[in-house]
């Protein structure tokens, strides 16, 4: 398990003419992908719904009756409906295609003498790849070195127990796809894409296919129950028609109409068309939904649980303050620019003038793995940010570089166990140097260094110690301890007591500076924060208090160990911070606030936060400093690390549920109209009101086009002002069915109070007028469903311009369809004049204005159902 080999077979890497050159011959390191639909297949997919091949039958049985008009009408509907399905489709294909090829992994080799961070698809045989705890292994390596490896081969295996590995092995390969669950490795590539083994399974394994999501499963649900109302209407519609002595073929195509028109066959494949642009839209906000799922969980998101380190902060760590027994160092500089200094009482100092500094800085900089590089740009790392500012501490205090190679024994970092410890030659010494969490380290430290060289650690001195770090903490800065002691040359599982203290570091890390709005606008949403770091309580509670979130009690990883379920379920009644914790801690945090029916959005950005990340209702993992196996985990990746961002993403989670709601409200609401107004006139006695074409004209173009307008709608001022939904809340309430009702009665009373105006003046125009009338309300009533409460004049008229669009151009088509002869043939319209439209136009008025009256005045609360 020891670092089995130095870099000597390779220690530049590849040039970049190397690079090139295999890449002629081996070509990039991709899989092949599974095969897009094609967009024939898509197109033709449209024509396939139970109701449209009943329609297509329709057509026939009217060519066989002659009437080769009506088999031209209804087939060319059922053409328009099939474009505008496909070219929503296809958007939505090209939106998720996008968003798939946003997540293409990252990989960091050697090359040209430097550690880059490159694209996975980028690497060539005889790369040099290091990987660290939490790394998918890009490509099939052979391993040169490595450091307590631990890799989980289960993808390839099944084996869910992670297995060691080393470069001694018999087999030293590490597989493309497999993770590392703990240490460090480098190894050179010896296979990449379809020539893996992993590229060979996939090949037989083919694509898998996402599961639907709770609402498309719920809407699906609605969509059959509405289809077998909307066939039992239409069977009943046509037994009255026969029975009240009207044609029979007549009826049979007017109840075929109306049941094609009113199954919302189509309303699952609209979700997951809003849901696609949806996850785009959220990519633009910097949040990848790996799953479709996630975009509408967000929405009804109640609690987030983050951690602080880079999404609460910037991540961006400067040492500002080393603390010794007895006196205090401070240190200029910002970021990782090494031009700073370390004084003490005001005086610079360097390595060379202090001993005890020099002994601080050098297992600062020898136990850790960050670089720093010059850039044209400035000062950048490659590393743990934690690890790069104490680099960069080392070099504003001249200490000597270490040599890698002087590297024996390394003990790695985990967030359980809060330390690293190194084993390093030095000069004629071997020595072990250790870094981590005070509470660990001063445990294990039984002396302390003095000018004179190591003295005993006395209760007063480890006293001054704690109050040292409680001192720094409580400034916010995040404080790590510096220990070390002498160590045999070749130990195998060496110890890490007995070390000598050496001081501590206090380092900066300032909050985002948009996340005290960001926690500010989560609050207001009625959505919780509750930080669980693995920072110190003292650390985390300043951070918090900086960031104005409440926290009531502090409670750490080992006193959560303590608590039984009933206690914590209490603890999490109230604002609190969890400090110290480890990730299995999380898990437990998430599994007491979902038995409390919370829906939780969990942050994790380590290997060991996949569970967590799972369990919760939305897994969020960290773009930038997220491991593999945590982004594989999650729902969501943070593109910028950024809390703010989540709060952003829930905001659009909302927004798309309204939408959704929105256009199922409209869509059902314009059906409702054709009913009534059909139904009422076979009791009246009266000639048809609308034709089999009229009907399917309206509802699988003009209205179909409106909705997905609809679905655009920006989100609303109140949004983030009201509390989150309950899962599993009715896409139409009880309100939005009285709604829904109302709006039915009156488009249906009034166009049949068109229709018998006109109807002296012969059925032809009257029916013409009936249609237009009926067409024209349901446009209109589009604006009363732009917003769930709130009134045109508040969210703006014009702010969704799609929508205006989708309005001029539908009553457009409406315009031809009355005056343009060819259209006059099909949907056997008769032109319209001033009188019937000014009817028309007078009848539609009040369908904006009553409801933006009743809005305006606060009357209308259509989602009861809320929390
Ligand atoms: P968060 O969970 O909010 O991201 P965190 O980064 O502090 O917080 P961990 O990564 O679990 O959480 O780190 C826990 C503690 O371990 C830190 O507070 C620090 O004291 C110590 N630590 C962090 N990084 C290192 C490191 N590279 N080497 C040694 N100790 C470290």
């Amino acid at each position: 398990m020891t670092q089995t080999a130095s870099l000597s077979e390779q220690t530049t890497g590849l040039t970049g003419a190397e690079v090139a050159a295999q890449r002629a011959i081996h070509g990039w390191n991709e899989l092949p992908r599974p095969k897009r639909v094609s967009p024939l297949v898509l197109f033709l997919r449209q024509f396939t719904g139970v109701f449209i091949l009943i329609l297509f039958i329709a057509a026939g049985i009217a060519l066989a009756l002659g009437d080769a008009i009506d088999t031209i009408a209804i087939l060319l509907v059922v053409l328009l409906n099939g474009i505008l399905g496909f070219v929503q489709e296809w958007r939505a294909e090209n939106a998720i295609e996008a968003l798939r090829n946003m997540l293409s992994p990252n990989a960091r080799a050697l090359r040209d003498g430097r550690e880059q961070h490159i694209q996975a698809r980028e690497l060539v045989p005889g790369d040099l790849v290091i990987l660290d705890a939490g790394d998918r292994v890009p490509a099939d390596l052979r391993l040169t070195s490595d450091v307590q490896l631990l890799v989980d081969e289960s993808v390839l295996t099944g084996e869910s127990l992670p297995v060691d590995k080393t470069a001694s092995d018999e087999d030293p390969r590490l597989f493309m796809g497999t993770s590392v669950v703990a240490g460090r490795a480098e190894g050179i590539v010896q296979a990449i894409g379809a020539k893996t083994e992993f590229g060979q399974i996939a090949r037989m394994t083919g694509s898998v296919r996402e599961r639907p999501t709770p609402l498309q499963i719920q809407l699906g649900k609605l969509s059959r129950q509405l289809g077998l109302g909307a066939v039992g209407i239409a069977l009943v519609i046509v037994v009255i028609g026969v029975l009240t002595g009207r044609e029979p073929v007549e009826m049979f195509m007017t109840g075929l109409s109306l049941a094609v028109a009113l199954v919302p066959e189509g309303l699952p494949a609209v979700v997951t068309i809003t849901l696609a642009l949806g996850a785009s839209a959220m990519a633009r906000q910097k949040a990848l939904a790996r799953r479709l799922k996630a975009i509408e969980t967000l929405g009804a998101a109640s609690v987030i649980c983050t951690d602080k380190t880079g999404t609460l902060t910037e991540n961006k760590m400067t040492a500002a303050t080393i603390w010794m027994p007895g006196k205090t160092y401070s240190v200029t500089g910002t970021g990782y620019d090494p031009a700073g200094h370390i004084a003490r009482d005001g005086l610079r100092v360097r390595a060379e003038d202090d001993t005890a500094l020099a002994a601080l800085l050098e297992t600062a900089i020898t136990c850790n793995h960050a670089r720093l590089f010059h850039s044209p740009d400035g000062w950048t790392m490659i590393g743990e940010p934690t690890e790069a500012a104490l680099v960069t501490l080392a070099y504003k205090g001249w200490a000597p570089i270490p040599d890698p190679q002087d590297t024996v024994l390394e003990i790695p970092f985990s967030s359980a166990r809060k330390r690293m410890s190194l084993i390093a030659r030095s000069g004629d010494e071997t020595v072990m140097h250790v870094k981590g969490a005070p509470e660990e380290i001063l445990g294990a430290c039984s002396a302390v260094i003095s000018e004179a060289g190591p003295v005993p650690l006395d209760t007063s001195t480890r006293r001054a110690a704690e109050e040292a770090f409680e001192r720094l903490a409580a400034e916010g800065l995040r404080v790590i301890a510096i220990a070390r002691k002498p160590a045999a040359a070749a130990e195998d599982t060496p110890d890490e007591d007995g070390l000598v203290l050496l001081g501590l570091v206090g380092l900066i890390d300032p909050p985002r500076p948009e996340v005290r709005a960001a926690i500010r606008g989560a609050r207001q949403a009625g959505v919780r924060v509750i930080m669980i770091t693995g920072d110190s309580p003292v650390t985390a509670r300043a951070i918090a208090g900086q960031l104005g979130l409440d926290v009531g009690q502090c409670v750490t990883g080992p006193e959560l160990e303590h608590k039984t379920d009933a206690e914590l379920t209490a603890i999490l009644a109230d604002g609190v911070l969890f400090a110290r914790t480890t990730p299995e801690h999380k898990f437990r945090i998430v599994q007491a606030l979902q038995a409390q029916q919370q829906v939780v959005a969990m942050t994790g950005d380590g290997v060991n936060d996949a569970p967590a990340l799972k369990q919760a209702d939305i897994g969020v993992s960290m773009g930038i400093r997220g491991t593999d196996v945590a982004k594989d985990a999650s729902d969501i990746v943070l593109l910028d690390d950024n809390f703010a961002t989540i709060v952003r993403a829930i905001a659009e989670g909302r927004r798309q549920f309204d939408n959704v709601r929105k256009f199922v409200g409209y869509l059902l609401s314009s059906n409702a109209g054709e009913v009534v107004a059909i139904t009422a006139n076979l009791f009246l006695g009266g000639p048809l009101i609308f034709l089999a074409t009229q009907i399917l004209w309206m509802n699988l173009i003009t209205d179909g086009v409106t909705a997905i307008a609809l679905g655009l709608e920006k989100s609303e001022p109140g949004q983030m002002q009201r509390p989150p939904r309950r899962m599993g809340m009715p896409i139409v309430g009880r309100g939005g069915l009285m709604v829904i009702a109302a709006f039915g009665l009156y488009t249906g009373s009034a166009s049949l109070f068109v229709f018998y105006t006109f109807l002296p003046q012969g059925e032809a125009v009257a029916r013409t007028a009936a249609f237009t009338a009926m067409v024209v309300f349901e446009k209109m009533s589009v604006f009363a469903f732009r917003s769930l409460d709130q009134p045109c004049l508040r969210i703006g008229w014009f702010s969704n311009p799609y929508l205006l669009l989708a309005l001029v151009a539908m009553l457009g088509a409406q315009v031809a369809a009355v005056f343009w002869p060819p259209l006059q043939i099909l949907l056997q319209t008769a032109p319209l004049g001033a009188a019937h439209l000014g009817w028309i136009v007078a009848l539609a008025l009040p369908l904006v204005a009553v409801p933006e009256f009743v809005k305006y005045l606060g009357l209308f609360q259509p989602a009861p159902a809320r929390r």
